[in-house]
């Protein structure tokens, strides 16, 4: 029987290059209208009891060749579970080898987060107590941008993610922190409820995560270089929000992403706003040393260059929000490949390590939500 591969559904991303015996020459698919790609997503039909060779012949020049090194793919058989596989990357090609057990096998870059979980969870947690669902507009391809809201206190939190849609983690991340938010059980979530509201944004580009884009909209757009001119045409996603944050104000952001080459958890901040204060930025390195010392899935030593003053993108939205409102706001950067520091040799960084870190944002930020 010959091998079968597909990647025809919900965020599925492959094009098959040859097949020849159990050497498999695939190429990842570019977004819609843009040069970025790095995000696969398919499945393998017709392979049980084979060791497969899976060659992604176009790695070197994806957006983030040197996210490649020390990378290994995430294979699954139930799609609910979903493991590290042998993975090297050499002249330019990355090389998958895996040996398939089941009548289909799953590869992807990360846990994928499928826009079909995305309704589970909006619906599901828009049923609790004290939650408001509200659908602030429509992408260019006509779904719906879900936001969440809960909590009675003054202080405006809002959190947002994957802009970047490959970055799956980050909605896995926001699954967790929408579960720890509603839990009645949890009296630090109750208290935290009473001192701020909480605005959630689970998925800030479904247009991205349905076509299997890395890291741009229906229109090849980047939305985290539209937050200060959003327009209907390019960026509606980041309009619909950004205009909802006007309504609100924000005290304390997270922008939830997935960085590929880097190792590690980690946040940047928004050094380089016209409006920089060290009273404000210290307010940021603060919130990330806690969190440095509250769980061994973070760490403060690896991350970005910082912007020297005066020179920060105020189209990223980290910077927009801080410069707009003067928000304590920050990017939280989870890694494709692991959290090194605390390894998992069999799982990697994984959804439900997403979903833990989620926790101790929200327990850290509960310590200090006085402080903002
Ligand atoms: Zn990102």
């Amino acid at each position: 029987m010959s091998i079968q591969i597909s990647a025809a559904f919900d965020s599925g991303n492959i094009r098959v290059v040859a097949i020849e015996g159990d050497r498999v020459d695939l190429e990842i698919v570019q977004d819609h209208q843009s040069d970025f790609y790095q995000w696969f997503h398919f499945r393998v039909a017709g392979a049980a009891g084979r060791t497969l060779t899976l060659r992604i012949l176009n790695a070197s020049k994806s957006a983030y060749p040197f996210g490649w090194p020390g990378y290994k793919a995430r294979w699954s058989a139930d799609r609910q579970s979903w493991r590290m596989t042998d993975t090297d990357y050499a002249d330019g090609v990355l090389t998958i080898r895996h040996t398939c057990q089941t009548a289909i096998t799953w590869f992807a870059y990360f846990a994928p987060y499928s826009m079909e979980r995305h309704h589970d969870l909006v619906s599901r947690i828009a049923l609790a107590e004290g939650v408001t669902h509200r659908q602030l507009g429509v992408t260019l391809d006509g779904q719906p941008l879900d936001c969440l809201t809960l909590g009675e206190g003054p202080k405006q939190v809002w959190l947002y993610a994957r802009q970047h849609p490959g970055e799956s983690m980050a909605e896995w991340w926001m699954e967790g922190a929408l579960e720890f938010l509603t839990d009645e059980d949890n009296a630090v979530a109750r208290e935290l409820r009473t001192r701020a509201t909480f605005h959630c944004v689970p998925n800030m580009n479904p247009d991205g995560s349905l076509r299997g884009h890395l890291r741009t909209n229906a229109a090849g757009v980047n939305l985290n270089r539209e937050w200060h001119t959003p327009t209907a045409e390019r960026s509606p996603e980041v309009l619909a929000v950004r205009n909802a944050m006007d309504e609100t104000g924000v005290d304390f952001a997270m922008d939830v992403h997935g960085d590929e080459a880097i190792p590690a958890n980690f946040l940047a901040g928004f050094e380089g706003i016209p409006s920089w204060t060290d009273e404000l930025g210290e307010k940021f390195y603060s919130f990330a040393r806690r969190l440095a010392a509250h769980t061994p899935d973070f760490q403060t030593e690896l991350g970005y260059d910082k912007s020297p003053p005066g020179k920060a993108n105020l189209a990223m939205s980290t910077n927009q929000l801080a410069e707009r409102f003067g928000a304590v706001s920050m990017t939280l950067e989870m890694p494709f490949k692991d959290h090194d520091a605390n390894a998992d040799p069999e799982f990697g960084w994984s959804p439900i390590r997403s979903k833990l870190l989620a926790h101790a944002c929200l327990e850290t930020l509960a310590g200090m939500i006085d402080e903002l």
